[in-house]
């Protein structure tokens, strides 16, 4: 039987880098865009080019070496904006401009204060602007379902007459319900003459929590695009998962018998742990498909029933997204070659001077732990990945503490090849540290929270410390680790000092 072919368009590197804190800089955005590559997604959108030169940029680059994806950034429905979407995608091997403007009445009369023929009109006039530099043009009405629906179905008939090739139906504001949904997508279907001129999309935003099951209800009812990010990031609550997508249109294939995707699953596991090492953004533990607990059987009959049968308790199989496979366990004998393979297991590549840094991190820690699992691996990598755009780096810490003592904390930094030392004091030895890393630095971020958490079990398990750091309205997550809490403490405030510093000349560019 000959099944229908659901295109997976992935925004992680633009509406999930909305994620407050989780700008990246060009070297991790390309890093991610090669391996959605490799995960074989269909459409990779990748940034918003007018609205910074560091955005503009990174498409730019993404556009030029990422092979295989058709490659897309955003603009609105206006001449400058597509002219930077065009400058910035040109030179990719299949270039889709993509544009937008808001549909409904809130959006038209509070934000754009406009008309709704003029907004037609513009939205007309921006497709066949962006028509005259590619063929394959996407326009998406903004809070469609929140829009009158004769309205809407004239927006959408106008442009793919204009030219539009494919008509996005977002859920901007995860408003939505599926049945609901599903009805308005057949509406759309049903009612708009030249439909068939293009292929209709959705981007469902989660504040419901729904954004999955409206996507897949969509696709039911005649959407073959499904707009998603990797762990569900983006705007808010997020956006529809798309290892969740992907993952219940396998498993449930008899469900959705009549499509298929090309998404490579097995590469879902690797992209997952990249995308939060990168934006600093934690994989809840019961999140869907990839959370740690997704495999995990806890209570005493499911436990009893998976030994028996695996599917007794268990719908997915991690090796399907190429999760673990056993556990892998290194020690400091391990050497080179198993330190890097089981990177590249875990889908970091590294050059030779970054991996001699981290083999060293790596020696340090087996010293001390003797065991290194993986999870151990990806905390220290974490920190490592962003190393880039490191500037200050730890060279020495002590700290005093006790029941007793007034807290003090010595730090040594080095930056470039400059070596700053200062004492300070504190409520604690941490505060301390972060007195002393301001003297040196001269920024004095608010902490706005602090999460520790151990990496694995035991007494001598790495502490994984991550912080949220305001300075001047930016808001920056900072990741550290050690066995020790205390220097794991520093390393991520120097990690979120570090990302404010390579923000700062990245806005200067
Ligand atoms: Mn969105």
């Amino acid at each position: 039987m000959m099944t229908e072919k659901i295109i997976i368009f992935d925004s992680t590197l633009r509406d999930g880098e909305q994620t407050p804190g989780a700008k990246l800089n060009e070297e991790e955005k390309l890093k991610i865009a090669k391996q959605l590559a490799r995960l074989n997604v269909d459409v990779i959108e990748c940034g918003f080019p007018i609205s910074s030169p560091g955005d503009f940029k990174a498409v730019q680059r993404i556009a030029k070496e990422v092979k295989g994806p058709i490659i897309t950034a955003l603009g609105r429905a206006l001449k400058p904006d597509i002219d930077a979407v065009w400058e910035a995608i040109k030179a990719a091997e299949r270039p889709r401009i993509h544009t937008f403007l808001s549909s409904s009445p809130i959006h038209m009369q509070y934000q754009l204060r406009k008309d709704p023929e003029t907004v037609l009109n513009m939205g007309v006039e921006a497709v066949k602007y962006a028509k005259k530099y590619t063929d394959d043009v996407q326009y998406s009405l903004m809070d469609a379902t929140r829009s009158e629906l004769d309205y809407l179905c004239r927006v959408v008939e106008a442009v793919i007459a204009a030219g539009a090739t494919v008509v996005n139906i977002p859920d901007t504001v995860g408003y939505a319900v599926p049945e609901q949904f599903g009805e308005l997508i057949q509406q759309i279907m049903n009612r708009v003459p030249n439909i068939d001129k293009a292929v209709i999309s959705v981007h469902c935003h989660n504040d419901l929590g729904l954004a999955v099951a409206n996507s897949l209800v969509a696709v039911q009812n005649g959407a073959r695009q499904v707009e998603c990010n990797i762990n569900g990031i983006g705007e808010r609550a997020g956006n529809a998962a798309l290892e969740e997508i992907v993952v219940a249109l396998t498993i449930r294939s008899d469900y959705f018998q009549n499509y298929h995707h090309q998404v490579n699953t097995k590469e879902i596991y690797k992209t997952s742990r990249l995308v939060s090492s990168l934006m600093g953004i934690p994989i809840p533990v019961n999140k869907a498909v990839i959370g740690t607990n997704a495999f995990v059987h806890s209570s005493g009959i499911h436990q009893d029933g998976v030994l028996k049968h695996t599917e007794t308790y268990e719908i997915i199989n991690a090796e399907l997204i190429g999760g673990k496979a056993g556990q892998m366990m290194l020690t400091a004998r391990s050497g080179r070659h198993a330190v890097r393979h089981q990177l590249q297991e875990l889908g970091f590549t590294l050059h030779d001077t970054e991996f001699e840094e981290f083999f060293a991190r790596f020696l340090e820690l087996a010293d001390k732990k003797k065991e290194v699992y993986r999870e151990d691996l990806e905390a220290l990598m974490n920190e490592n990945m962003t190393h880039t755009a490191s500037i200050y780096s730890l060279e020495y810490l002590q700290t005093v503490s006790g029941s007793k003592s007034i807290p003090a904390a010595v730090v040594k930094l080095k930056k470039d090849d400059e070596i700053f030392v200062e004492t300070e004091t504190g409520a604690g030895p941490i505060d301390a540290a972060y007195n002393a890393i301001d003297k040196i630095t001269g920024f004095k971020p608010r902490l706005e929270k602090y999460n520790l958490r151990g990496v694995t079990e035991g007494r001598d398990a790495l502490g994984e410390v991550s912080i949220t750091l305001e300075y001047q309205d930016k808001t920056i997550i900072g990741r550290g680790t050690s066995t020790d809490i205390i220097e794991a403490s520093v390393r991520a405030y120097l990690n979120g000092i570090n990302k404010l510093l390579a923000q700062r000349s990245n806005d200067a560019r």
